[in-house]
Protein backbone atom coordinates (compact mmCIF):
# COMPACT_ATOMS: atom_id res chain seq x y z
CA UNK A 1 0.00 0.00 0.00
CA UNK A 2 1.29 3.66 -0.78
CA UNK A 3 1.85 6.18 2.17
CA UNK A 4 -0.26 8.85 3.08
CA UNK A 5 2.86 10.90 2.37
CA UNK A 6 6.29 11.16 0.28
CA UNK A 7 8.77 9.21 2.60
CA UNK A 8 11.86 11.32 3.54
CA UNK A 9 13.55 9.66 0.84
CA UNK A 10 11.01 10.41 -1.38
CA UNK A 11 10.45 13.67 -0.82
CA UNK A 12 14.54 14.47 -1.02
CA UNK A 13 14.38 13.00 -4.39
CA UNK A 14 10.77 15.28 -5.61
CA UNK A 15 13.13 18.57 -3.69
CA UNK A 16 15.88 17.52 -6.16
CA UNK A 17 13.43 17.54 -9.00
CA UNK A 18 11.85 20.46 -8.55
CA UNK A 19 14.89 22.47 -7.78
CA UNK A 20 16.88 21.16 -10.89
CA UNK A 21 14.56 20.38 -13.42
CA UNK A 22 12.31 22.80 -15.10
CA UNK A 23 8.72 22.86 -14.04
CA UNK A 24 6.73 22.01 -17.10
CA UNK A 25 4.95 19.41 -15.56
CA UNK A 26 3.37 18.92 -12.25
CA UNK A 27 3.79 15.49 -11.27
CA UNK A 28 2.11 13.66 -8.49
CA UNK A 29 4.59 12.60 -5.59
CA UNK A 30 5.52 9.48 -5.64
CA UNK A 31 9.39 8.76 -7.31
CA UNK A 32 9.23 5.28 -9.55
CA UNK A 33 11.70 2.95 -9.27
CA UNK A 34 11.04 -0.31 -11.48
CA UNK A 35 8.38 -1.75 -13.05
CA UNK A 36 6.69 -5.16 -14.58
CA UNK A 37 3.69 -5.36 -16.66
CA UNK A 38 1.03 -3.35 -15.16
CA UNK A 39 2.48 -2.71 -11.71
CA UNK A 40 5.14 -0.08 -10.70
CA UNK A 41 7.23 0.31 -7.69
CA UNK A 42 8.21 3.39 -6.09
CA UNK A 43 11.74 3.87 -4.34
CA UNK A 44 10.88 2.84 -1.03
CA UNK A 45 9.25 -0.71 -2.21
CA UNK A 46 5.24 0.62 -2.44
CA UNK A 47 3.43 -1.18 -5.13
CA UNK A 48 1.16 0.59 -7.67
CA UNK A 49 -1.17 -0.37 -10.74
CA UNK A 50 -0.21 2.05 -13.96
CA UNK A 51 -3.03 3.47 -15.22
CA UNK A 52 -2.14 5.98 -17.36
CA UNK A 53 0.85 3.50 -19.54
CA UNK A 54 2.74 6.76 -20.27
CA UNK A 55 -0.05 7.99 -21.90
CA UNK A 56 -0.38 5.09 -23.92
CA UNK A 57 3.27 4.74 -24.92
CA UNK A 58 3.69 1.32 -22.42
CA UNK A 59 0.48 -0.30 -24.05
CA UNK A 60 2.32 -3.68 -23.77
CA UNK A 61 3.54 -3.34 -20.42
CA UNK A 62 6.82 -2.35 -18.54
CA UNK A 63 9.38 -4.40 -19.13
CA UNK A 64 7.89 -6.70 -21.80
CA UNK A 65 10.00 -9.66 -22.15
CA UNK A 66 10.23 -10.01 -25.43
CA UNK A 67 10.78 -6.19 -26.47
CA UNK A 68 13.58 -5.86 -23.36
CA UNK A 69 14.74 -9.17 -25.49
CA UNK A 70 14.67 -6.97 -28.81
CA UNK A 71 16.20 -4.37 -27.32
CA UNK A 72 19.19 -5.88 -25.40
CA UNK A 73 19.85 -7.66 -28.65
CA UNK A 74 20.30 -5.16 -30.93
CA UNK A 75 22.50 -2.88 -28.02
CA UNK A 76 24.87 -5.58 -27.83
CA UNK A 77 25.18 -5.23 -31.75
CA UNK A 78 25.13 -1.64 -32.87
CA UNK A 79 22.95 1.29 -32.13
CA UNK A 80 23.35 3.87 -34.09
CA UNK A 81 25.01 4.12 -37.60
CA UNK A 82 23.12 7.08 -38.88
CA UNK A 83 20.67 6.91 -42.41
CA UNK A 84 24.25 7.63 -43.83
CA UNK A 85 24.88 4.15 -44.90
CA UNK A 86 22.23 1.24 -44.25
CA UNK A 87 21.82 -0.95 -41.06
CA UNK A 88 20.46 -4.34 -40.87
CA UNK A 89 17.13 -3.93 -38.85
CA UNK A 90 16.12 -1.10 -41.06
CA UNK A 91 14.46 -2.88 -43.73
CA UNK A 92 12.72 -5.83 -41.90
CA UNK A 93 11.10 -2.95 -39.44
CA UNK A 94 10.14 -0.49 -42.36
CA UNK A 95 8.32 -3.80 -44.02
CA UNK A 96 6.59 -5.21 -41.00
CA UNK A 97 5.22 -1.61 -40.15
CA UNK A 98 3.98 -0.63 -44.25
CA UNK A 99 2.49 -4.30 -44.15
CA UNK A 100 0.73 -3.66 -40.21
CA UNK A 101 -0.70 -0.57 -41.94
CA UNK A 102 -1.63 -2.25 -45.31
CA UNK A 103 0.96 0.58 -46.86
CA UNK A 104 3.63 0.86 -49.15
CA UNK A 105 5.97 3.03 -47.53
CA UNK A 106 7.54 4.09 -43.58
CA UNK A 107 9.39 7.07 -42.79
CA UNK A 108 10.70 6.88 -39.13
CA UNK A 109 11.27 9.69 -36.81
CA UNK A 110 11.23 9.38 -33.15
CA UNK A 111 8.87 11.72 -30.86
CA UNK A 112 5.12 11.55 -31.77
CA UNK A 113 5.69 15.60 -32.50
CA UNK A 114 8.00 14.88 -35.47
CA UNK A 115 5.97 12.59 -37.26
CA UNK A 116 3.28 15.12 -36.98
CA UNK A 117 5.69 17.36 -38.57
CA UNK A 118 6.67 15.54 -41.40
CA UNK A 119 2.66 14.82 -42.24
CA UNK A 120 2.72 18.29 -42.45
CA UNK A 121 5.62 19.08 -44.57
CA UNK A 122 4.47 15.64 -46.84
CA UNK A 123 0.43 17.12 -47.05
CA UNK A 124 2.09 20.32 -47.96
CA UNK A 125 4.67 18.96 -50.70
CA UNK A 126 1.64 16.32 -51.83
CA UNK A 127 -0.21 19.66 -52.29
CA UNK A 128 1.99 21.41 -54.64
CA UNK A 129 3.76 18.28 -56.47
CA UNK A 130 0.88 15.89 -56.67
CA UNK A 131 -2.77 18.59 -56.38
CA UNK A 132 -1.51 21.33 -57.91
CA UNK A 133 -2.30 23.45 -55.08
CA UNK A 134 -0.09 27.26 -55.61
CA UNK A 135 2.21 26.96 -53.38
CA UNK A 136 2.46 29.20 -50.22
CA UNK A 137 -1.09 28.31 -51.03
CA UNK A 138 -1.91 24.83 -49.19
CA UNK A 139 -4.35 24.68 -46.45
CA UNK A 140 -4.60 21.72 -43.19
CA UNK A 141 -7.88 21.02 -41.67
CA UNK A 142 -7.49 20.42 -37.87
CA UNK A 143 -9.81 20.13 -35.31
CA UNK A 144 -10.99 21.89 -31.95
CA UNK A 145 -9.49 20.59 -28.94
CA UNK A 146 -7.04 18.79 -30.86
CA UNK A 147 -3.47 17.82 -29.43
CA UNK A 148 -1.30 16.62 -31.68
CA UNK A 149 2.32 18.01 -29.79
CA UNK A 150 4.59 20.64 -28.85
CA UNK A 151 6.75 22.24 -31.30
CA UNK A 152 5.87 25.82 -32.20
CA UNK A 153 3.77 25.18 -35.25
CA UNK A 154 2.05 22.24 -33.65
CA UNK A 155 0.95 24.41 -31.24
CA UNK A 156 -0.13 27.00 -33.50
CA UNK A 157 -2.96 25.44 -34.48
CA UNK A 158 -3.88 24.33 -30.67
CA UNK A 159 -7.00 25.90 -29.00
CA UNK A 160 -5.56 24.90 -25.58
CA UNK A 161 -4.56 28.70 -23.94
CA UNK A 162 -1.66 27.42 -22.03
CA UNK A 163 -0.08 25.00 -24.55
CA UNK A 164 -0.58 27.66 -27.05
CA UNK A 165 0.23 31.50 -25.08
CA UNK A 166 2.77 33.34 -25.28
CA UNK A 167 4.82 31.24 -28.40
CA UNK A 168 3.87 33.86 -31.39
CA UNK A 169 4.87 34.27 -33.52
CA UNK A 170 2.22 31.41 -35.04
CA UNK A 171 2.72 29.47 -37.91
CA UNK A 172 -0.54 30.10 -40.38
CA UNK A 173 -2.07 27.81 -43.22
CA UNK A 174 -4.07 26.27 -40.78
CA UNK A 175 -8.08 26.34 -40.93
CA UNK A 176 -9.57 24.82 -37.38
CA UNK A 177 -13.33 23.07 -37.03
CA UNK A 178 -15.27 21.38 -34.31
CA UNK A 179 -14.41 18.10 -34.09
CA UNK A 180 -17.24 15.08 -34.91
CA UNK A 181 -18.82 17.60 -37.15
CA UNK A 182 -18.77 15.99 -40.63
CA UNK A 183 -21.02 19.11 -41.91
CA UNK A 184 -18.28 21.72 -40.90
CA UNK A 185 -15.48 19.45 -42.30
CA UNK A 186 -17.55 20.03 -45.57
CA UNK A 187 -18.09 23.44 -45.53
CA UNK A 188 -14.29 24.39 -44.70
CA UNK A 189 -12.58 22.14 -47.34
CA UNK A 190 -11.62 23.73 -50.72
CA UNK A 191 -9.31 24.16 -53.23
CA UNK A 192 -6.19 24.59 -51.43
CA UNK A 193 -7.14 22.09 -49.13
CA UNK A 194 -4.27 19.71 -49.11
CA UNK A 195 -5.09 17.83 -45.56
CA UNK A 196 -7.32 16.84 -43.07
CA UNK A 197 -5.72 16.27 -39.24
CA UNK A 198 -7.81 14.28 -37.38
CA UNK A 199 -7.29 12.31 -33.91
CA UNK A 200 -9.79 9.26 -34.65
CA UNK A 201 -10.46 9.58 -30.57
CA UNK A 202 -9.18 12.71 -28.96
CA UNK A 203 -6.85 11.58 -25.72
CA UNK A 204 -5.35 14.51 -24.22
CA UNK A 205 -9.14 16.27 -24.74
CA UNK A 206 -10.21 13.42 -22.36
CA UNK A 207 -10.85 10.34 -24.59
CA UNK A 208 -13.52 11.83 -26.78
CA UNK A 209 -15.02 9.68 -29.26
CA UNK A 210 -16.66 11.15 -32.38
CA UNK A 211 -20.11 10.08 -33.60
CA UNK A 212 -20.65 7.03 -35.07
CA UNK A 213 -19.83 7.67 -39.07
CA UNK A 214 -17.74 10.27 -38.49
CA UNK A 215 -14.44 9.03 -39.38
CA UNK A 216 -15.94 7.43 -42.54
CA UNK A 217 -17.96 10.63 -43.33
CA UNK A 218 -14.29 12.25 -43.01
CA UNK A 219 -12.60 9.35 -45.32
CA UNK A 220 -15.88 10.14 -47.86
CA UNK A 221 -14.98 13.89 -47.91
CA UNK A 222 -11.27 13.75 -48.65
CA UNK A 223 -11.80 11.40 -51.68
CA UNK A 224 -14.42 13.40 -53.29
CA UNK A 225 -12.09 16.40 -52.77
CA UNK A 226 -8.87 14.91 -53.45
CA UNK A 227 -7.54 15.63 -49.66
CA UNK A 228 -5.10 13.13 -47.65
CA UNK A 229 -7.08 12.01 -44.72
CA UNK A 230 -4.11 12.17 -41.78
CA UNK A 231 -4.92 9.63 -38.70
CA UNK A 232 -2.96 11.11 -36.14
CA UNK A 233 -3.09 7.14 -34.47
CA UNK A 234 0.06 8.19 -32.12
CA UNK A 235 -2.17 7.82 -28.68
CA UNK A 236 -4.71 6.04 -30.22
CA UNK A 237 -2.91 3.50 -32.39
CA UNK A 238 -1.48 0.09 -32.00
CA UNK A 239 -4.13 -2.05 -29.91
CA UNK A 240 -5.46 0.52 -27.26
CA UNK A 241 -8.77 0.67 -28.86
CA UNK A 242 -9.42 -2.70 -29.07
CA UNK A 243 -8.26 -2.73 -32.68
CA UNK A 244 -5.27 -2.36 -34.55
CA UNK A 245 -5.92 1.29 -35.44
CA UNK A 246 -8.86 3.53 -34.14
CA UNK A 247 -9.87 4.10 -38.06
CA UNK A 248 -10.47 0.60 -37.87
CA UNK A 249 -13.61 0.52 -35.32
CA UNK A 250 -15.58 2.31 -38.92
CA UNK A 251 -13.21 0.05 -41.55
CA UNK A 252 -11.56 3.24 -42.37
CA UNK A 253 -8.19 3.30 -44.22
CA UNK A 254 -7.04 7.14 -43.81
CA UNK A 255 -4.28 7.71 -46.60
CA UNK A 256 -1.49 8.67 -44.00
CA UNK A 257 -1.02 7.01 -40.47
CA UNK A 258 1.00 9.16 -37.74
CA UNK A 259 2.46 6.64 -35.15
CA UNK A 260 4.45 7.22 -32.04
CA UNK A 261 3.95 6.35 -28.65
CA UNK A 262 3.65 2.95 -28.50
CA UNK A 263 5.99 1.78 -31.70
CA UNK A 264 8.39 2.28 -29.00
CA UNK A 265 7.45 -0.43 -26.61
CA UNK A 266 8.19 1.83 -23.70
CA UNK A 267 11.97 2.05 -24.22
CA UNK A 268 12.46 4.16 -26.98
CA UNK A 269 11.22 7.30 -28.52
CA UNK A 270 10.08 5.89 -32.10
CA UNK A 271 8.02 7.22 -34.66
CA UNK A 272 6.78 6.85 -37.77
CA UNK A 273 5.06 8.74 -41.01
CA UNK A 274 3.25 5.47 -43.01
CA UNK A 275 1.33 6.11 -46.75
CA UNK A 276 1.38 4.68 -49.99
CA UNK A 277 4.46 5.76 -52.68
CA UNK A 278 2.26 8.29 -54.07
CA UNK A 279 2.34 10.57 -51.09
CA UNK A 280 5.29 9.46 -49.04
CA UNK A 281 7.35 9.79 -53.18
CA UNK A 282 7.29 12.99 -52.61
CA UNK A 283 10.04 13.45 -50.32
CA UNK A 284 13.39 12.98 -51.63
CA UNK A 285 17.41 12.73 -50.22
CA UNK A 286 18.10 15.96 -48.34
CA UNK A 287 14.74 17.13 -48.61
CA UNK A 288 13.76 15.45 -44.77
CA UNK A 289 15.49 13.88 -42.34
CA UNK A 290 16.76 13.38 -38.51
CA UNK A 291 19.98 11.40 -37.25
CA UNK A 292 18.28 9.48 -34.64
CA UNK A 293 14.99 8.70 -37.04
CA UNK A 294 15.48 4.81 -38.10
CA UNK A 295 18.19 3.97 -36.02
CA UNK A 296 19.24 0.20 -35.44
CA UNK A 297 17.91 0.05 -31.70
CA UNK A 298 14.37 2.12 -32.72
CA UNK A 299 13.81 -0.40 -35.90
CA UNK A 300 14.78 -3.71 -33.58
CA UNK A 301 12.20 -2.39 -30.65
CA UNK A 302 9.56 -1.28 -33.23
CA UNK A 303 9.65 -4.64 -35.36
CA UNK A 304 9.34 -6.44 -31.96
CA UNK A 305 6.00 -3.87 -31.57
CA UNK A 306 4.60 -5.10 -34.46
CA UNK A 307 5.11 -8.78 -34.19
CA UNK A 308 2.92 -8.22 -30.73
CA UNK A 309 0.46 -6.91 -32.58
CA UNK A 310 0.60 -9.33 -35.45
CA UNK A 311 -1.57 -12.33 -33.52
CA UNK A 312 -4.28 -9.80 -32.58
CA UNK A 313 -4.53 -11.19 -29.15
CA UNK A 314 -2.96 -7.58 -27.31
CA UNK A 315 -6.52 -5.63 -29.30
CA UNK A 316 -8.63 -8.59 -27.66
CA UNK A 317 -6.85 -8.06 -23.98
CA UNK A 318 -7.77 -4.41 -24.79
CA UNK A 319 -11.48 -5.15 -25.49
CA UNK A 320 -12.04 -7.83 -22.90
CA UNK A 321 -10.55 -5.39 -20.10
CA UNK A 322 -11.67 -2.41 -21.85
CA UNK A 323 -15.57 -4.18 -21.15
CA UNK A 324 -14.81 -5.15 -17.70
CA UNK A 325 -13.20 -1.92 -16.39
CA UNK A 326 -16.33 0.26 -17.97
CA UNK A 327 -18.86 -2.55 -16.51
CA UNK A 328 -17.52 -1.74 -13.31
CA UNK A 329 -17.19 1.72 -13.23
CA UNK A 330 -21.06 2.53 -14.67
CA UNK A 331 -21.99 2.33 -10.72
CA UNK A 332 -20.30 5.33 -10.26
CA UNK A 333 -22.57 6.87 -13.19
CA UNK A 334 -25.60 5.84 -11.73
CA UNK A 335 -24.48 7.47 -8.02
CA UNK A 336 -24.01 10.60 -9.79
CA UNK A 337 -19.81 10.82 -8.98
CA UNK A 338 -19.61 10.42 -12.37
CA UNK A 339 -21.30 12.57 -15.08
CA UNK A 340 -19.71 11.18 -18.12
CA UNK A 341 -17.61 7.65 -18.77
CA UNK A 342 -16.50 7.60 -22.01
CA UNK A 343 -14.97 4.23 -23.16
CA UNK A 344 -13.33 2.58 -26.32
CA UNK A 345 -11.47 -0.69 -26.08
CA UNK A 346 -8.97 -0.43 -23.03
CA UNK A 347 -9.32 3.75 -22.90
CA UNK A 348 -11.89 5.98 -20.73
CA UNK A 349 -12.16 9.02 -19.62
CA UNK A 350 -14.08 9.45 -16.16
CA UNK A 351 -15.84 13.12 -15.92
CA UNK A 352 -16.09 13.32 -12.64
CA UNK A 353 -18.87 15.20 -10.43
CA UNK A 354 -17.33 18.90 -9.60
CA UNK A 355 -18.61 18.54 -5.86
CA UNK A 356 -16.24 15.28 -5.62
CA UNK A 357 -13.02 17.57 -6.21
CA UNK A 358 -10.52 18.47 -9.39
CA UNK A 359 -9.43 15.60 -11.40
CA UNK A 360 -5.98 16.53 -9.91
CA UNK A 361 -7.87 15.72 -6.37
CA UNK A 362 -9.29 12.50 -7.09
CA UNK A 363 -5.93 11.51 -8.71
CA UNK A 364 -4.09 11.91 -5.47
CA UNK A 365 -6.72 10.02 -3.41
CA UNK A 366 -5.91 7.25 -6.31
CA UNK A 367 -2.45 7.82 -5.47
CA UNK A 368 -2.90 6.72 -1.57
CA UNK A 369 -4.79 3.56 -2.93
CA UNK A 370 -2.26 2.46 -5.28
CA UNK A 371 -3.48 3.35 -8.20
CA UNK A 372 -1.55 5.94 -10.48
CA UNK A 373 -3.74 8.07 -13.20
CA UNK A 374 -3.70 11.58 -14.97
CA UNK A 375 -6.30 14.14 -14.72
CA UNK A 376 -6.69 16.23 -17.84
CA UNK A 377 -8.73 19.36 -18.35
CA UNK A 378 -9.73 19.85 -14.69
CA UNK A 379 -12.31 17.09 -13.76
CA UNK A 380 -11.80 14.29 -16.66
CA UNK A 381 -9.24 11.45 -15.12
CA UNK A 382 -7.81 9.06 -18.01
CA UNK A 383 -7.52 5.13 -17.90
CA UNK A 384 -5.49 3.64 -20.02
CA UNK A 385 -3.59 0.91 -18.21
CA UNK A 386 -1.01 -1.63 -19.97
CA UNK A 387 -2.98 -3.64 -22.65
CA UNK A 388 -1.35 -6.81 -20.49
CA UNK A 389 -3.30 -6.01 -17.15
CA UNK A 390 -5.00 -8.73 -15.73
CA UNK A 391 -8.92 -9.05 -14.91
CA UNK A 392 -7.69 -9.68 -11.19
CA UNK A 393 -5.89 -6.04 -11.50
CA UNK A 394 -8.98 -4.58 -13.56
CA UNK A 395 -10.74 -5.15 -10.73
CA UNK A 396 -8.29 -3.91 -8.14
CA UNK A 397 -8.58 -0.21 -10.38
CA UNK A 398 -12.11 -0.41 -10.24
CA UNK A 399 -12.57 -0.51 -6.21
CA UNK A 400 -10.32 1.76 -5.94
CA UNK A 401 -11.71 4.17 -8.13
CA UNK A 402 -15.06 3.43 -6.40
CA UNK A 403 -13.37 4.07 -2.90
CA UNK A 404 -11.81 7.34 -3.93
CA UNK A 405 -14.92 8.35 -5.17
CA UNK A 406 -16.82 7.37 -2.15
CA UNK A 407 -14.42 8.78 0.18
CA UNK A 408 -14.10 12.26 -2.24
CA UNK A 409 -17.85 12.12 -1.75
CA UNK A 410 -17.62 11.57 1.76
CA UNK A 411 -15.85 14.19 2.46
CA UNK A 412 -17.70 16.75 0.49
CA UNK A 413 -20.89 15.44 2.81
CA UNK A 414 -18.79 16.41 5.57
CA UNK A 415 -17.94 20.18 4.39
CA UNK A 416 -21.33 20.68 3.71
CA UNK A 417 -22.67 20.01 6.83
CA UNK A 418 -20.33 22.19 8.13
CA UNK A 419 -18.18 19.06 10.02
CA UNK A 420 -14.34 18.57 9.44
C1 LIG B 1 1.40 12.32 -27.46
C2 LIG B 1 0.79 12.73 -28.73
C3 LIG B 1 1.53 13.46 -29.68
C4 LIG B 1 2.93 13.95 -29.42
O1 LIG B 1 3.84 12.95 -29.18
P1 LIG B 1 5.26 13.30 -28.50
O2 LIG B 1 6.02 12.01 -28.58
O3 LIG B 1 4.97 13.72 -27.10
O4 LIG B 1 5.87 14.39 -29.30
C5 LIG B 1 0.92 13.76 -30.89
N1 LIG B 1 -0.35 13.36 -31.14
C6 LIG B 1 -1.08 12.67 -30.25
C7 LIG B 1 -2.48 12.25 -30.60
C8 LIG B 1 -0.54 12.35 -29.01
O5 LIG B 1 -1.29 11.70 -28.11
Amino acid sequence: MALDAPSPRQQAAIDQADAWGAHTYAPLPVVLARGEGAVVHDIDGHRYLDCLAGYSAVNFGHGHPRLVAAATAQLNRVTLVSRAFHAEPYGPFVEALARLCGKEVVLPMNSGAEAVETAIKTARKWGYRVKGVPEGEARIIVMTGNFHGRTSTIISFSNDTEARAEYAPYMGGFVQVPFGDADALASAIDDRTVAVLVEPVQGEAGVIIPPAGYLRAVRELCTAHDVLMVADEIQSGLGRTGTTFACDLEGVVPDVYVLGKALGGGIMPVSAVVADRAVLGVFTPGSHGSTFGGNPLACAIGREVVELLGTGEMQDAARARGAQLRAGLAPLVERGWLTDLRQVGLWLGLDVHPDLGTGKQICERLLRRGLLAKDTHGTTIRLSPPLVVTAEQVDEIIDGVTAACAEAACAEAADAAGIG
